[in-house]
């Protein structure tokens, strides 16, 4: 071939119409079909991180996430720490390099016991959001059997495909926060034989997929439909958290630690004492079995753990130390205004104590807050308020005026 006839390869453009043109072997490559090529090669890349969302995941070593949860979570030291350490060993299962060896690291799906409104929910958002993964929070009181009202066990991956935008392989990696768990107990005191419907059944649903399967899910939700087309979902390195109170199971602790009084004393060290107004610390699987919790379902969710109730300490922090506090919420909301916004002490004490006294928890706080601030952020904006300091005296003013009786009805 002489030189004028050299054409690219990969386009055939003559040497003539290329800047540059690039012997290989046997063939040649012009300047713009290198261009073109890289391009592809970095969009391939890309497309690459994209897919295995593995490559988004910030995984931070235990003690960083616990900091993490530090900032948004007061107390519940256990839980953050059991959390850490199985976050932190799910997302290790999930990156690593598939080997040789036959050890294969399981799931550590987590359960979380405690009342409602200590911050299971909150914990579970706080790791999502750590870890960018999509979080699908779902109540397992409206699961059903399939075939009966209510919702398949599928639609909670329909939900994490929500939350994930539909990227499946983002929904993969995520966690599914189960609510409620304790609602799908068997009812021990009903041993009819007409199916569980609610309870047992639901349970077995689930057995699979906590422990990684793949499911035929309807993108978008509803009973399954001839019509409807899958999507397929494997739920193997999907992160399953369940909480629920539990209500009555210190009665099944208490009744475990009496029994064994003397096994029990003896593995405790003698200084250490049954707390007994908080007898969930010391919860184990077998108790959570004699709640109605089928043995499988407890197996499946390998990581225990157990919520503080809140005291007026725990509350006080929450309204004040949380990256995003809910006075903090306010002074924001404020200054917006260019309204310099203050609590006084013993005004923050005092809406603790309505928080207690009507057993309103961490929920009520926020509840208390706006019933008190009402008033000043519909008058104030647009004043000539530069300073706004609420008091005990001014607390209570308004919520001796405001729906304070309501707030106790709620409760
Ligand atoms: P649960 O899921 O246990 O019922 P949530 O996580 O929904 O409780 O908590 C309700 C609200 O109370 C949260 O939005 C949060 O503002 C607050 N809260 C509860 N516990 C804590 C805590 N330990 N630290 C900070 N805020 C908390």
């Amino acid at each position: 071939m002489s030189k004028e006839q050299l054409e690219c390869s990969f386009c055939g453009r003559n040497k003539a119409e290329t800047n540059l043109l690039i012997a290989g072997l046997d063939a040649h490559i012009c300047d713009r079909c290198i261009e073109q090529a890289h391009g592809i090669v970095l969009e391939d890349s890309k497309e690459d991180e994209n897919g295995v969302s593995k490559a988004d995941l910030t995984l931070k070593k235990p003690k960083a996430i616990k900091d993490f949860l530090d900032q948004y979570i007061i107390g519940q030291e256990f839980t953050k720490k059991v959390m850490s350490v199985a976050v932190y060993n799910h997302y290790k299962r999930l990156l690593q390099p598939s080997s040789n060896d036959d050890i294969e690291i399981q799931k550590s799906n987590i359960l979380m016991v405690g009342q409602t409104g200590t911050g299971k929910t909150l914990i579970a958002k706080t790791v999502a959001k750590m870890l960018n993964v999509p979080l699908a929070i779902v109540d397992a009181t409206v699961l059903t059997e399939a075939g009966y009202v209510g919702e398949d066990v599928e639609s909670i991956l329909t939900r994490l495909l929500q939350a994930a935008d539909y990227n499946l392989e983002k929904a993969q990696t995520g966690i599914v926060f189960i609510d409620e768990i304790d609602k799908i107990a068997r009812k021990s005191d009903n041993p009819s034989i007409t199916r569980d419907v609610s309870g047992e059944g639901v349970q077995q649903g689930l057995l699979k997929l906590l422990e990684g399967t793949v499911v035929n899910v309807p993108p978008k939700g509803g009973r399954k439909h001839p019509d409807q087309k899958f999507i397929e979902v494997n739920t193997e390195n999907i992160l399953f958290i369940a909480g629920g109170a539990f209500d009555g199971i210190e009665k099944v602790i208490r009744k475990r630690l009496n029994m064994q009084a003397v096994g029990f004393s003896a593995s405790m060290s003698n200084d250490q004492v049954v707390e007994k107004d908080n007898l969930l610390q010391y919860i184990i699987p077998k108790d959570i079995k004699d709640f109605g919790m089928i043995p499988e379902i407890i197996g499946r969710l390998p990581v225990l753990t157990h919520m503080n109730p809140l005291d007026a300490n725990t509350l006080r922090a929450i309204l004040t130390e949380p990256k995003n506090a809910i006075i903090k919420q306010y002074e924001k909301l404020f200054e917006m205004d260019d309204i310099k916004f203050t609590v006084t002490n013993d005004a923050l004490d005092y809406i603790v104590g309505k928080a207690i006294e009507y057993k309103l928890g961490a929920r009520g706080l926020r509840s208390l807050c706006e019933a008190i601030l009402t008033d000043a952020m519909f008058e104030m904006p647009g004043g000539d308020t530069k300073e706004f300091k609420v008091t005990k005296h001014y607390a209570e003013s308004k919520l001796d005026k405001s729906g304070i009786q309501k707030l106790k009805a709620v409760s």
